[in-house]
């Protein structure tokens, strides 16, 4: 897994700051220039060594750091990375808050009051941002609960980043209140995309699995002002024991009631957060669910809907799915097993996510 966060010792740090990494070095230590506009800061693996100056020491190891990395120095030495220059990656972190609690959140939520911090941090990101950035992600959390400030940083988006395209993972809960998706349409950035949930076809199922009443009607609702106001939508759902039965009826309620879907993905669990704990609700091998996947992804692709599947090595899903598959796990969780070496499909496998706790025991070697 690719390192985003490095700690050392703190010295004249008397504020949070948002910095750009330049002129790194190899010499003795490793070293590199933190710029932000009060002035440079040293970044450097040796110990102290001019008390004047602004730097943070005994950092164990910078190689992780690019020049034109944008990095978050706190007062207590911890520089996290925020954006890669060389990732396609990125994204701005909103909120740990969520106003769902899924069965299987990889990033269970927390009722931290974090959102002003966030959004401070997040509008100084977005103008270091180079304006070349192909993608951008923004997620949570849910990133809707920072109310108006979601649209204001949308905004700023679309001035800053014109040629970015944004993808944005809510549960588009709150897009069942009309005056939301209106809104956002006079954002008028047609770059963005929001990737939102819907697990099943059958409501009291979708509200299980999100742990929410009435999250079906708000999401389905959602679905509908945001076709209303020209908002680009994607869906996701999430592959699980609770999830996969219904798939093919899942399939023909997109079709039916939700012609103007742009993209539906079918994901991977990632084993981790929620996932370990709710383990015997939700853990089932991807073979046992194949006959439901490929029914309903052939259906949907026969219905000429673009249809993707996430997060799944080929060796575990029938050929005929395989040209559906995509590399979608973010390059810094990415991970390959020992048995992938021999495999005659490692470049064109996604591979597993490096944060799952669990794999498939089925994971083989192609040849
Ligand atoms: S063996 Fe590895 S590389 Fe090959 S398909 Fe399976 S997960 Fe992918």
């Amino acid at each position: 897994m690719i390192q985003l966060k490095a700690r050392g010792v703190p010295v004249n740090i008397f504020q949070a700051t948002l910095a750009i990494v330049t002129g790194k070095e190899k010499g003795q230590g490793t070293t590199a220039y933190a710029s932000q506009e009060n002035g440079d800061i040293l970044l450097t693996t040796d110990i102290s060594r001019n008390v004047s100056q602004r730097m943070v020491t005994n950092i164990p190891s910078l190689d992780h750091l690019e020049d034109g990395d944008i990095i978050y120095i706190t007062t207590n030495g911890t520089i996290n990375t925020l954006f890669r220059t060389s990732s396609p990656h990125n994204s701005l972190f909103i909120t740990d808050r969520c106003n769902s609690n899924c069965l299987m959140c990889s990033q269970p939520p927390r009722n931290s009051d974090d959102l002003d911090h966030f959004f401070k941090i997040n509008s100084g990101l977005i103008s270091l941002i180079p304006k070349s950035t192909s993608e951008l992600g923004i997620t949570g959390g849910e990133p809707t609960l920072l109310g108006r400030r979601f649209i204001s940083l949308l905004q700023q988006i679309t001035l800053e980043l014109p040629e970015t395209d944004i993808h944005i993972l809510t549960n588009g809960r709150s897009f069942a209140w009309k005056q939301i998706p209106q809104s956002l349409s006079q954002v008028n950035n047609h770059r963005i995309v929001y990737g939102i949930p819907l697990y099943s076809d059958f409501y009291q199922l979708h509200d299980y699995i999100v742990q929410s009443k009435d999250a079906f009607n708000q999401t389905v609702l959602g679905f509908h002002n945001m076709a209303r106001n020209n908002l680009r939508l994607e869906i996701r759902i999430v592959l699980h024991q609770q999830s996969y039965k219904r798939l093919p009826d899942l399939a023909k309620f997109i079709y039916r009631n939700l012609p103007f879907v742009e993209h539906i993905a079918f994901m991977g669990l990632e084993y981790t957060g929620y996932t370990i704990k709710n383990n015997e609700l939700l853990w089932i091998e991807p073979r046992e669910y194949e006959n439901e996947l490929e029914e309903a992804v052939l259906f949907l692709d026969s219905m000429d809907m673009t249809v993707s599947i996430y997060n799944l090595p080929l060796c575990l899903l029938k050929r005929s799915l395989w040209k559906f598959t995509r590399k979608s796990i973010s390059d810094w969780k990415q991970k390959y097993l020992d048995e992938c070496a021999d495999c005659i499909l490692l470049d064109q496998c996604g591979g597993l996510f490096d944060t799952s706790k669990r794999h498939s025991r089925y994971i083989k070697a192609i040849h």
